[in-house]
């Protein structure tokens, strides 16, 4: 296949718009958040929205963690590289991520929820700390039959590369599945991200459904423990849990599977299915003062990675494309890129 067709990469997860604003203790306490997290929203949560921005002047950011990693993917690929899928609302926060993917260049197929508004997601920033807490709404609605229609599935069919971020487990594992199942069939590649702590912890049976087709694996240190203890095995060492990932049955022999665990400062850990031991890349160092916002630092680092493995670049290079993406993003509110673009 030609390695410079369109749409080589497709991408679902929840299409969110974030609203961050700058909190304290005393909100984090009010609404029960931890500094650091990523939850779903409870009943309890739903007045954070309106409270942020009121009272908290909040930012309005186009957000949902693989929709960053497309955004990110693109902004380093050729026009037309990228797809991103998922489901929002008939409001006015669907127009703006509308308008927001199209300034990135970002194709975005969505399905549209008559019944639910497109999903937010509250970003309360205490210092280096950000709290994220997820209403999915319309973003809980994707449905199989979307992905499946004939106009879709063209363009599933078209691409070479799938990622899914693991925030979409909450939502349609059968439409993971598919995608999952059609890359093992036709050898493309099949790449998942842990997304956050509790999607190991608490969608662990959705997660490990999906294990046996991942050519790549995603996630950061906090994810990666979180899956070794929802598996029971007693290591915390990141290193160790890389391994154990890589050695996972795997449906398509014909690709290795390569664990990538990310850990914010620290080296970035990489597991091949069949060697021994891991490899360890440095990340690219950004002096405090540089620092805007570490939000979806993961989401564009992912995206750099991807974008890489779309380009069929080395696995080092691939690393490397991620780690200076993320480091792009860190510079900006949430996981935005500069403009005019820098190249890779
Ligand atoms: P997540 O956002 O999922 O928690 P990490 O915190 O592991 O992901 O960050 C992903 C990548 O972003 C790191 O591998 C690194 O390249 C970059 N990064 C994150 N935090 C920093 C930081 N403070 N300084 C420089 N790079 C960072
Ligand atoms: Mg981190
Ligand atoms: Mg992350």
């Amino acid at each position: 296949m030609a390695p410079n067709q369109e749409y080589a990469l497709l991408c679902l997860e929840n299409p969110l718009l974030d609203i961050q604003g700058q909190g304290d203790d005393a909100m984090l306490e009010k609404y029960g958040l931890k500094a650091n997290d990523a939850i779903l929203a409870e009943e309890k949560h739903m007045g954070i929205y309106e409270d942020l921005l009121q009272n908290r002047d909040a930012k309005l950011i186009a957000g949902g963690a693989a929709q960053n990693t497309a955004r990110g993917a693109q902004y380093i690929l050729p026009p037309k590289s990228v797809i991103f899928i998922g489901c929002v609302g008939q409001d006015k926060y669907a127009q703006l991520l509308h308008e927001r993917n199209d300034a990135a260049g970002l194709r975005a197929e969505y399905l549209t929820s008559t019944t639910h508004p497109t999903g937010r997601c509250g970003v309360v920033i205490t210092g280096h700390h950000r709290s994220m807490v997820t209403d999915l709404a319309a973003a809980n609605e994707y449905k199989i039959s979307h992905l499946q229609s004939p106009e879709i599935w063209k363009l599933v069919e078209q691409a070479r590369v799938y990622f899914v971020g693991g925030y979409h487990l909450t939502v349609s594992v059968p439409a993971i599945l598919a995608l999952a199942e059609e890359a093992a069939k036709e050898n493309k590649i099949f790449i998942m991200s842990l997304s956050a702590p509790f999607i190991p912890q608490f969608f662990k049976e959705q997660l490990m459904q999906t294990s046996k087709y991942w050519d790549y694996i995603i996630g950061n240190e906090t994810e990666a423990r979180s899956w070794a203890e929802g598996q029971g095995h007693e290591t915390r060492d990141v290193k160790e849990i890389a391994r154990l990932v890589a050695e996972l049955p795997k449906e398509n022999g014909k690709r290795k599977r390569v664990v990538v665990f990310t850990q914010g400062t620290e080296e970035t850990v990489v597991a091949v299915q069949g060697e021994k031991g891991v490899k360890e890349f440095g990340i690219k160092a950004i002096g405090k003062e540089e620092i805007c916002d570490t939000t979806g630092a993961g989401d564009a680092f992912a995206g750099g990675f991807v974008a890489g493995i779309v380009e069929g670049k080395p696995l080092e290079e691939c690393v490397d494309m991620g780690h200076w993406l993320a480091r792009l993003s860190i510079k900006e509110l949430g996981a935005q890129f500069p403009f005019p673009k820098q190249t890779y």
